[in-house]
Formats: structure tokens, C-alpha cells, sequence
């Protein structure tokens, strides 16, 4: 009811906001189309966005209370753009997307770079969903050190994708685009299932312990129930076989704090333990890490690169570790390189590290090989 009342009142206020000889239309749930019939340079497009934008911005009386709510506008120019009505409407379409995009409420014109991207996204999101059905991904392992032992007591599962012409695609260029659509949850569910039966099957035939690391998305937990029933029960099961650690970001925390607990308490309850990935760049309130059941926290690696170029970088890493220890967090670091770095995190207690200075994303069979290899290191007489 109330987001009737509000839809309403933003139609008005977009009516007010035209002339008479203008048309306006919801076309869908949320989103107005607007015609204007004349414009000229006192009545240019960009001006009367930014107008429409000023009004919807007010705040709304609803059912006794104050709502507030934003837009994102595209504009498309006849006959500039297109002379074709739908396609007016669909170049409008992709600059409000790129509004959005770009953390919305705002106003763009249509380019063909916009229409040229969005075509690029359309083309890789059809390409991955065949990649997930024709099995083109796979899982690879990247170990992480324990910096008392200094053997390997955990690995990350990290997704590759290898395409028909077998050219490998960097998770930083589709796990993006995954997550715009309900293609991560897929992604996600197969790493997961994947790397959880490796890692069963590696301890059992090598009786070698490991720990494993997986990476999930915060669309899983923003998905509909039942997908995240279906991950849990998934997530569960792994739990059961092997130590499974589950690495989630901020940006889930900030999206849905409550839904947040629950999950990840649902999780802790199956055995599995959490880790903040990516800690220190999510911008997020530092409550959580006293609130949640969190048990480790992984220094982002842009932190642990710079250890040993500047005093800052430094400070930053060494107060995130204090910060860990006193709330009895254990902590990872990523991203390291050289020698400077491991040694930095080792002498201020830092527990765990990973970085190709250690050992890059590898295949199962390479896991396997060094994992052999350190076993027969330990057996060896000195
Ligand atoms: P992440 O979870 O923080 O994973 C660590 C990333 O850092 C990996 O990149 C790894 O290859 C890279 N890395 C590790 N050590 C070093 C180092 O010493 N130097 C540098 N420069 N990089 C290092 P990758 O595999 O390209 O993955 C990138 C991101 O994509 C991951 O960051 C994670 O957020 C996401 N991702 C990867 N696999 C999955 C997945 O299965 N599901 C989801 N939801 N996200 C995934
Ligand atoms: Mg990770
Ligand atoms: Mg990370």
C-alpha cells in the first residue's frame, strides 16, 4: 500500500514537473517513461532530468512517515539517437542502466559505447551460462601457510574458466557479471560440491588434513529462499566431510545484516567456520566482528603488498592484527609476494598467509604433488 502511494505521488510530481504537451507513462513496476514533444535550448532534456530528479528526491509523507526515494534517468534524442520509437525506448533503457551501474540516482545521455557495452555483458553472460553447462569451469587451489608450522594447513578454491578455444577467462571478468544475474549462486554451488569432494578424496588417500576455503557470493544469501535453502543444505553436507571455511565479503553484512546472522549462523551450527574476505576495503561498520560468528579475518592484499614500501600500509596491517587478537580473530594474509611482507605478518603474530610468493592457484593434482612432497620432508632424517 505504501509503495502505491508513493509511486503515485512520484507520477504527480513528474506531471507537475512537465509541460502539458508531454506525455508520461509507467511502462513497469517501478519505471516511468517520459516524452517530451518540444525541446529546445531552454527546454533541454539534461535540465528537465535534473528537474524530475530535484522533485522525486523530496521526501514523501506515507502513512505517517517520511519516505525518501531516488531515480535513475536515461535519455535518448530523436532523430539523433534512432527514428524508431522502440528503439528510442531501449537506448533510454541502456543509459539508465549505466545510471544504476554507476550507483544510481543521476542522469546520462545515451552513447554508443553504453549500447556496445551492454551488448558485450549480454554476450558474456550467454557465454558462461553455457560455459556452466558445458562444464567449462574448474577448480583450482591455492594453499595457505601456517606461519607457526610453516606447512600448508588450508587452501582457497578459486574459479577458473576455460573456453571452448580454450582461452581462460579471469574470475575478474565474470564473476562481476555473474552477480548481477542468479548465475553466481550456480557458480558458487559448483565450487563448492566440486572442491568439497577433492578435498575429501585428497585426505583420504594421502590421510593429510586440510583445511578448505570457499568464496561466496552475497547474492546467495540475497537470493530466494529456496536457492539459499538448496546452499545451505549443500554447504552443510561439505561441512560434514571436511574443515570447510566459508569466506564471505562486507558487502553482504551491509546489504542484509539480519539475514546475515541467521545464515551465518545456520553455518556455524554445521561446523563450518567464516572468514571476512577482502577485510579493510569494504567500508563497513566494525561492529559486525563482535556481533557475527566470525573466526578468521583475511588482510586484503592491497594492504600486505605495500608492507614494505610504506610506513602507512604498515600501520594499517598492524593494527588490523591487534584489532583481530584482541577480539580473538585469527587472520590470513593475502596477496603475498616477497620475503618483506611474509616476514612483517610473521614477526606481528599474523597466523596464516597466501600469496604466490608461496604458492599460486594450482590444480588438485599440483595440491596433491606438494602436499607429498612436504610429507616426505618431515619424514626425512635431518
Ligand atoms: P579473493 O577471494 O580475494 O581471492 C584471492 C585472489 O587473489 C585470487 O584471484 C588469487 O589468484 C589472487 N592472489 C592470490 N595471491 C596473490 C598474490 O600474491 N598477488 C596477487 N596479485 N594476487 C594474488 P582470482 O582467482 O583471480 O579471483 C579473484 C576474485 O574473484 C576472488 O578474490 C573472489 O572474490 C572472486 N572469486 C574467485 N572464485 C570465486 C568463486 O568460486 N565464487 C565467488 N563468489 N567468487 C570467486
Ligand atoms: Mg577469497
Ligand atoms: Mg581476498
Amino acid at each position: 500500500v505504501a509503495g502505491d502511494k508513493v509511486l503515485q505521488a512520484v507520477a504527480q510530481r513528474i506531471r507537475n514537473s512537465l509541460r502539458e504537451s508531454d506525455i508520461v507513462a509507467r511502462i513497469s513496476g517501478d519505471e516511468f517513461t517520459v516524452v517530451l514533444r518540444q525541446i529546445d535550448n531552454e527546454y533541454a532534456p539534461i535540465d528537465v532530468a535534473e528537474k524530475l530528479l530535484t522533485e522525486i528526491r523530496k521526501p514523501y509523507a506515507v502513512l505517517d512517515r517520511q519516505i525518501y526515494c531516488g531515480a535513475s534517468i536515461g535519455i535518448s534524442v530523436f532523430p539523433d539517437d534512432t527514428t524508431v520509437a522502440d528503439e528510442l525506448i531501449s537506448k533510454a533503457d541502456y543509459a539508465m542502466y549505466e545510471v544504476k551501474r554507476s550507483g544510481r540516482n543521476g542522469c546520462k545521455y545515451f552513447t554508443h559505447s553504453m549500447q556496445e557495452r551492454s551488448e558485450n555483458r549480454h554476450r558474456l553472460f550467454t557465454r558462461l551460462q553455457r560455459a556452466i553447462s558445458e562444464q567449462q569451469l574448474y577448480v583450482v587451489y591455492q594453499p595457505v601457510i601456517d606461519l607457526k608450522t610453516e606447512e600448508i594447513a588450508k587452501c582457497e578454491a578459486l574459479v577458473r574458466w576455460r573456453d571452448e578455444d580454450g582461452c581462460e577467462i579471469p574470475p575478474s571478468e565474470f564473476i562481476a557479471l555473474a552477480e548481477e544475474t542468479s548465475l553466481v549462486n550456480e557458480i558458487d554451488r559448483f565450487v563448492l560440491a566440486e572442491a568439497g569432494a577433492y578435498i575429501e578424496r585428497l585426505e583420504r588417500e594421502t590421510g593429510q588434513r586440510i583445511s578448505l576455503s570457499v568464496n561466496v557470493s552475497p547474492r546467495v544469501f540475497a537470493s530466494t529462499e529456496a536457492a539459499l535453502q538448496s546452499w545451505l543444505e549443500l554447504a552443510t553436507d561439505v561441512a560434514s566431510r571436511v574443515d570447510l571455511t566459508v569466506e564471505i565479503t562486507e558487502r553482504m553484512l551491509i546489504e542484509g545484516p539480519e539475514k546475515a546472522l541467521c545464515v551465518l549462523n545456520k553455518l556455524k551450527a554445521s561446523g563450518a567456520t567464516i572468514a571476512i574476505d577482502d577485510f579493510g576495503v569494504g567500508y563497513s561498520s566494525l561492529s559486525y566482528l563482535t556481533t557475527l560468528p566470525i573466526d578468521f579475518i583475511k588482510i586484503d592484499r592491497s594492504f600486505v603488498q605495500r608492507v614494505d614500501e610504506t610506513e602507512s600500509a604498515r600501520m594499517l596491517v598492524d593494527t588490523i592484527i591487534s584489532l583481530a587478537k584482541n577480539l580473538d580473530l585469527q587472520l590470513i594474509g593475502e596477496g603475498v609476494e616477497n620475503h618483506d611482507s611474509l616476514e612483517m605478518l610473521r614477526s606481528k603474530g599474523c597466523d596464516y598467509a597466501q600469496g604466490y610468493l608461496l604458492g599460486k592457484p594450482m590444480r588438485g593434482e599440483m595440491l596433491a604433488k606438494r602436499l607429498q612432497v612436504e610429507e616426505v620432508a618431515d619424514q626425512s632424517p635431518v
